[in-house]
C-alpha cells in the first residue's frame, strides 16, 4: 500500500496527470463487486457539473499488486494548515516542475513544508513538449533552489514538438508510448545516443555511491551492478530522503506517465516504512509514538470532511493503528462522544466500494459521524491518544455577514454550521442587539474564503461587511463595588445585593469566577439556583466588554458578599444585579482596551530580504530572529494585526512573489503600547 500526494505549482499539469495515473492504473485493475451508492454518484455528480475533476479528498487505485491511495492535497498554499494537515497523512509525495518554468514559488514553499514532514518525494518534469522545454535545466533549478541531491533515472529523447520518448537509465533502454499512451515499447537505446546514456548512467551510479556502500564496492571492484541493486539501494536512499529521483514526460501527450507510478510503488514508502505517528496520551501526558498495527487498539484521524446532500457528513479518515469495524460504535477522543461508523467506503475515481473494515495504514471514508470535525482523533474509550493536539487559535478577524433576503437567515446559519464541521478554525456568532451574524477567524484570506464558499458553493446571496480586529476588554486595578437591585414585577419584589471584587489577571490566564461570600444570608440559606443565577450574570458580563462591547479577558470576578432574602431573592434579581454590579466595577478599574499581536513567520530568498524586513517594520512590527537556511533566510517577528491587513499584497509586490509567510496569534498587548 502506498499513501501518496502530487504537489506542483498551479498549472504544472497536476489535474492532467493524476487523471493519467488514475486512467492507467484503473485500465490494470478490476475493481470487482461495487455498491455504486447512489448518494455519493449524485455528489460526484455534482462535482462535475462544477468541473472539479479529481473528486475526492483521497482516491484509491491499483498498479502492479499494490494499493495506491492518491491524497488530494490543496493547491493553495496559503492554506498552511490544510496543507500540513494532507502533509500528515501521506506517506510520500511526487513532485512535478514545469519543463519550462522550472521550480516555482509555491513549489518552494511545499518542498520546504514536505521537509519539514520528512516526506519522501519523487520528481517529475512535465510538459516537455513545450516549446522552451529544457530537462537539463529544470535539474539545475531543482538542485540550486531545493538544495536536494537529485538523480535523474531518464533523460528525454528529443524535445519540445519532437519529444518523442525517454531512455530508462537504470535499465539502459529507449521507451516510447503507442497505442494512445497506453502501452510501452522498448528498444535498445539507438547508436546516436549511446554516449549521452552512457554519461547520464554514469552520473546515476556517481550519485548512488555518494550514499550507498554497496553500490560504491561493485564500481571500485568493476563489477556489473545489477539493475535490481540499483533499484534497492535507490530505494534506501529515496525513504531517507537522501536523493531525489527525477523523470520526464508529456502527460498531456500520454507520454512518460507509468514510469512514475512504478516509481511510487519502487522507491516511496509503504505505511509500515513510515516514520510512526506521535500522538498525545491526554491521560498519562505523554508523547508517544503510534505502532501501524491492525491488532492494535483502533486509532485514526478525519483529515477532511466534506458535505453530502445525501449521505451527510463524508469524514475521510487515515487509520494509523488497529482496526475499525463497519457498523460498530467508535470513540472521538477529544470530544469524548461516542459515534457510530455506520459505514465505510473506499473511493475510488468514480465509484464507491463498501468495506467490512478499515485497518492501520489505509484511508477510507466513515458515513454516520455526526460530531466529527476536521482534525478530530477516533478511536477507543480504553485509549486517550489524540493524534493532532487541538489547538483553538484565537480569532482576531471578525466580519459580518448577511442574506440577500432577510427569509434566508436560517439557511445562513445552517450553511455556517456545515462549514465550521469541515473547518474547526472559525467561529460564529449572533449580535443580540441586531440579530446580525459574525464569523471569527484567523485572518482576512481565512474569512474571504468562507464568504466565497457561501455564495459560490452553496449559492447564497449574502453580503460580508468589512473585516475587523477582533479587540478585548481588560481592567488595570482592582476595585470593588457594592450593587443592590430591586425592582416590583407583577406586583411583587424582586431584590439582590450583592458585593463584588474584580482583580486584574496575569496576560493569558483568562477570566476566573470566585465565590467568596458566605453562602448563608441572615437566617436563610442561599439556595444553589441563586448562586447560579449569579455566576451566570458574571459570565454574561464577561462575554459582552466594559466600555467597548468586546469580549473581556484576564479578570477575576471574586463575590465577597450576596444579601438575600427568602421572601424578595429571585434569579432573575441576582443575575441582573451580578451583571450590574461587574459593569459599575470594571468601569471603575482603569479599563483597558487589548490588541492581538500575531506571530509573522517569514521565508524570504536572500535578494529580498531587506524589503520584506522593513515592510514588517513599516507595520509596527518587531524582528525577533533571523535565520539563515540554505539559499532562503528565516525571519521570525510580532505585529499588531490591525496593522497586517492587505499584507499578502505587498509581501507578493516586495519579493516578486517569492516570499510566503505566515501569520498566527500571539498574545493580547494593551493597545499603542507599541
Ligand atoms: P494543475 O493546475 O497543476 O492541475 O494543471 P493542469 O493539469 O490543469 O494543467 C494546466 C495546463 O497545462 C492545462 O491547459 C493542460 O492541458 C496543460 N498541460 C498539462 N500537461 C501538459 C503537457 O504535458 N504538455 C503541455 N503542452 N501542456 C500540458
Amino acid at each position: 500500500m502506498r499513501n501518496i500526494g502530487i504537489m506542483a505549482h498551479i498549472d504544472a499539469g497536476k489535474t492532467t496527470t493524476t487523471e493519467r495515473i488514475l486512467f492507467y492504473t484503473g485500465k490494470s485493475h478490476r475493481i470487482g463487486e461495487v455498491d455504486d451508492g447512489e448518494a455519493i454518484m449524485d455528489w460526484m455528480e455534482q462535482e462535475q457539473e462544477r468541473g472539479i475533476t479529481i473528486q475526492s479528498a483521497a482516491t484509491t487505485t491499483y498498479w502492479k499488486d499494490h494499493q495506491i491511495n492518491i491524497i488530494d492535497t490543496p493547491g493553495h498554499v496559503d492554506f498552511t494548515a490544510e496543507v500540513e494537515r494532507s502533509l500528515r497523512v501521506l506517506d510520500g509525495a511526487i513532485a512535478i516542475f514545469d519543463a519550462v518554468h522550472g521550480v516555482e514559488p509555491q513549489t518552494e514553499t511545499v518542498w520546504r513544508q514536505a521537509q519539514r514532514y520528512n516526506v519522501p518525494c519523487i520528481g517529475y518534469v512535465n510538459k516537455m513538449d513545450r516549446a522552451g522545454a529544457d530537462f537539463f535545466n529544470v535539474l539545475d533549478d531543482v538542485s540550486n533552489k531545493l538544495k536536494t541531491s537529485i538523480v535523474a533515472l531518464q533523460i528525454p529523447i528529443g524535445k519540445e514538438s519532437s519529444f518523442e520518448g525517454v531512455i530508462d537509465l537504470i535499465e539502459m533502454r529507449e521507451i516510447r508510448w503507442i497505442n494512445n499512451g497506453e502501452e510501452m515499447a522498448f528498444s535498445p537505446v539507438a547508436p546516436e545516443r549511446e554516449k549521452i546514456a552512457k554519461e547520464w548512467h554514469d552520473k546515476l551510479i556517481d550519485a548512488l555511491s555518494g550514499v550507498s556502500d554497496i553500490i560504491t564496492e561493485k564500481y571500485l571492484t568493476g563489477e556489473k551492478i545489477e539493475a535490481a541493486v540499483i533499484k534497492s539501494e535507490l530505494r534506501k536512499a529515496v525513504l531517507k530522503r537522501a536523493l531525489l529521483p527525477m523523470f520526464v514526460g508529456a502527460s498531456r501527450r500520454n507520454l512518460g506517465v507509468q514510469p512514475v507510478i512504478d516509481a511510487v510503488v519502487d522507491y516511496l514508502p509503504a505505511p509500515d516504512e513510515s516514520a510512526p505517528a506521535v500522538g498525545h496520551n491526554l491521560k498519562k501526558e505523554e508523547d508517544i509514538s503510534i505502532p501501524c498495527d491492525p491488532k492494535e487498539q483502533p486509532l485514526g484521524l478525519v483529515f477532511k470532511i466534506q458535505n453530502d446532500r445525501e449521505a451527510g457528513s463524508l469524514c475521510y479518515v487515515r487509520m494509523y493503528s488497529g482496526t475499525l469495524k463497519s457498523g460498530t460504535s467508535l470513540y472521538n477522543i477529544g470530544k469524548k462522544k461516542r459515534e457510530r461508523a455506520n459505514r465505510i467506503l473506499r473511493m475510488h475515481s468514480n465509484k464507491s466500494e463498501p468495506l467490512d473494515s478499515l485497518s492501520a495504514g489505509d484511508i477510507g471514508v466513515i458515513i454516520g459521524m455526526k460530531l466529527a470535525q476536521t482534525g478530530d482523533t477516533i478511536g477507543s474509550e480504553g485509549w486517550p491518544v489524540v493524534l493532532e493536539k487541538m489547538q483553538f487559535p484565537e480569532p482576531v478577524i471578525s466580519v459580518s455577514i448577511e442574506p440577500k433576503t432577510i427569509s434566508d437567515q436560517d439557511k445562513l446559519k445552517d450553511i455556517l454550521a456545515i462549514l465550521s464541521k469541515e473547518d474547526p478554525t472559525f467561529t460564529i456568532r449572533e449580535n443580540e442587539e441586531t440579530g446580525q451574524l459574525i464569523i471569527s477567524g484567523m485572518g482576512e484570506l481565512h474569512l474571504d474564503v468562507l464568504v466565497t464558499r457561501i455564495l459560490k458553493e452553496f449559492k447564497l446571496g449574502a453580503k460580508a461587511g468589512n473585516p475587523q480586529v477582533t479587540y478585548r476588554e481588560s481592567i488595570s486595578k482592582v476595585n470593588e463595588h457594592t450593587e443592590n437591585f430591586s425592582k416590583i414585577m407583577a406586583g411583587k419584589e424582586n431584590a439582590a445585593g450583592i458585593t463584588l471584587r474584580l482583580e486584574p489577571a496575569q496576560r493569558g490566564s483568562g477570566n476566573k469566577y470566585v465565590l467568596a461570600a458566605k453562602t448563608q444570608s441572615g437566617r436563610s440559606e442561599i439556595p444553589q439556583e441563586i448562586l447560579e443565577a449569579v455566576e451566570r450574570g458574571i459570565n454574561g458580563a464577561f462575554s459582552s466588554g466594559i466600555v467597548m462591547g468586546y469580549p473581556c479577558i484576564d479578570i477575576t470576578a471574586k463575590v465577597t458578599n450576596i444579601q438575600y432574602s427568602e421572601q424578595t431573592g429571585t434569579e432573575f434579581a441576582f443575575e441582573a444585579c451580578a451583571s450590574m454590579a461587574f459593569d459599575e466595577a470594571a468601569r471603575n478599574a482603569s479599563p483597558i482596551l487589548l490588541e492581538p499581536i500575531m506571530a509573522v513567520d517569514l521565508s524570504s530568498p536572500h535578494d529580498f530580504v531587506g524589503e520584506v524586513m522593513s515592510l514588517v517594520t513599516q507595520r509596527g512590527g518587531q524582528i525577533l530572529s533571523m535565520n539563515s537556511k540554505y539559499d532562503i533566510d528565516e525571519i521570525k517577528a510580532q505585529a499588531p494585526m490591525e496593522k497586517m491587513f492587505g499584507f499578502m499584497t505587498s509581501l507578493r509586490s516586495v519579493s516578486q512573489g517569492r516570499a510566503s509567510f505566515s501569520l498566527e496569534f500571539s498574545h493580547f498587548e494593551k493597545k499603542s503600547e507599541r
